[in-house]
């Protein structure tokens, strides 16, 4: 409102004066609308960043759980690729070890045949002991193989043992061939108290027991031992267990090998390459771990294995 008084020359005011209404309009980016516009430009600007942003990591969490997922999945494939050949070889070794002594059976059968017609008695005697070879042949691996699929993946329930008394259960097992090669065994008497499924770790104890006598060699005085050393440097409780001999030994470039599948350095001895695998699956399935020490051929051989942490 602009309000004016006057006085004319007399010096006489009006008293009323005059005025006019002025209105002053703000410019434009000062008007309510113009913020309000703005205002509501800016959040949706920031509304729309932020989703964006949002969108974003959202497909990169995506592409990483799908990269994950494949990876996870190449990963699979070639484990299943690696155990299916495993298994073919496997089917492969199990029929060809198993058709072996049944050629052998049918070849003498033949020749037994052979030598009933012409009366020959000791051809028929070696071709009955040659069947009896194949047979046994057999068996051994239809055992080795039952036992070897008995163990699985999966232990049975565990129970507190004294480690002698596993010992001795299969020093008894393995009398027959003991006595045979008249071997001596010795159990150490500082042997502690273990948890485990037994009849697995009596079973794993037998096989090494029995390969200690069995590959002797021409040792004259062949000698076992059964025995558990410290090694403070281990977590699980430094116990190492081990079945010793004075046999023939092993050389260093297989011993990682004989605890494979049908892997077997000596041909001549009979034997299916299964007994160290199934060793090695008690062990690892009870939590440790198993290996061989040797000073060399002729200088016998020590497995040693661990039990776990959980088996103190
Ligand atoms: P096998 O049925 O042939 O005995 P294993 O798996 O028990 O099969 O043993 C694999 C190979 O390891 C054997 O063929 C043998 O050559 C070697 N081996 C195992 N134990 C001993 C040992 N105590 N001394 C020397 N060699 C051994």
């Amino acid at each position: 409102m602009l309000r004016v008084q006057g006085s004319n020359n007399d010096g006489v005011w009006n008293r009323q004066g005059a005025s006019i209404r002025l209105v002053i309009r703000p410019p434009f980016w000062q008007s309510w609308w113009f913020r309000t516009i703005v205002s509501a430009a800016v959040a949706g600007a920031l509304w729309r960043a932020h989703h964006r942003r949002l969108r974003r990591a959202a497909r990169r969490q995506r592409e990483l759980v799908e990269a994950e997922r494949a990876a996870e999945r190449e990963r699979l494939i070639a484990e299943l690729a690696a155990k299916n050949t495993e298994l073919e070889r496997f089917t492969y070794t199990v029929s060809h070890d198993l058709k072996a002594p049944l050629v052998t059976i049918k070849g003498f059968l033949g020749l037994m045949r052979r030598a009933v017609a012409a009366d020959d008695g000791e051809r028929v005697e070696s071709g009955i002991q040659r069947i009896d070879d194949a047979a046994d042949k057999m068996r051994a691996l239809v055992e080795d193989l039952l036992q070897l699929s008995r163990v699985g993946h999966q232990l049975g329930p565990r129970a507190t043992v004294p480690f002698a008394e596993l010992a001795a259960e299969a020093v008894e097992l393995v009398a027959g061939q003991i006595a045979a090669r008249r071997a001596e065994v010795r159990v150490a008497p500082d042997l502690p108290v273990v948890s485990c499924d037994r009849p697995r770790l009596v079973e794993a104890l037998q096989n090494l027991i029995q390969n200690a006598v069995k590959y002797m060699g021409d040792e004259p005085h062949p000698r076992v031992e059964i025995g558990v050393r410290r090694d403070g440097r281990r977590k699980d409780g430094g116990r190492v267990f081990y079945v010793r001999d004075n046999g023939m030994g092993i050389e260093p470039q297989h011993r990682q090998r004989i605890f494979e599948l049908f892997q077997r350095l000596d041909v001549e001895t009979g034997g299916t390459g299964l007994g160290l695998a199934l060793v090695q699956r008690i062990v690892e399935l009870h939590g440790g771990r198993i290996w061989v020490e040797s000073e060399g051929l002729g200088r016998g051989s020590t497995f040693c294995f661990t039990l776990g942490e959980s088996s103190g």
